[in-house]
């Protein structure tokens, strides 16, 4: 069986940055799995992944585009105090989410804790950059009609 539209793929990654930086992978977890065709994955990766075959192992390399998007400088946002629950706990690295009137639930990475506000940046922390994946098919299957209703894998680990 080939990769194609409304098939369950299983596949293990590996993630590294432009510097060869390894930045993930599933060598700790289990294989990702995922239905194809549903862009439940990146554009770019969900394209690589396409007609292989079962056991198939590739790089691809796939830029911002296709990935996570160009950074956003509009993202980068300095906030009052005031604006955070806890704002005197927050510390840079730390994720949040932010409620706005505009782009409703923001999730945010703390980037500078100053005296007159608080730097935060809503862009993922992959925008903007090209990623390098080592990829290998693990299994292939038909997707059950629930899956294809649903959109989704069902592989017990996640709310239906
Ligand atoms: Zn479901």
């Amino acid at each position: 069986m080939r990769v194609s539209k409304n098939t369950v793929v299983a596949f293990d990654y590996e993630l590294t940055d432009s510097e060869g930086q390894l930045i993930d992978s599933s060598a700790d977890d289990q294989p990702l799995s995922y239905l194809h065709g549903y862009g439940s994955l990146i554009p770019g990766m969900e394209q690589a992944l396409n007609e292989h075959g079962e056991g198939d192992s590739f790089t691809v390399t796939i830029p911002p585009e296709e990935a996570y998007g160009e950074y956003d400088d509009e993202l980068l946002l300095e906030l009052s105090h005031d604006n955070f629950e806890e704002a005197e706990t927050l510390a840079t690295g730390d994720h949040l989410i932010l409620e706005t009137d505009d782009e409703g639930d923001l999730e945010v990475t703390v980037v500078e804790v100053r005296e007159t506000g608080i730097v935060v940046d809503g862009n993922h922390p992959l925008a903007g950059k090209t990623l390098n994946f080592q990829v290998k098919v693990q299994s292939i299957r038909k997707a059950t009609k629930e899956e294809i209703e649903h959109g989704h894998v069902h592989d017990g680990t996640e709310e239906h």
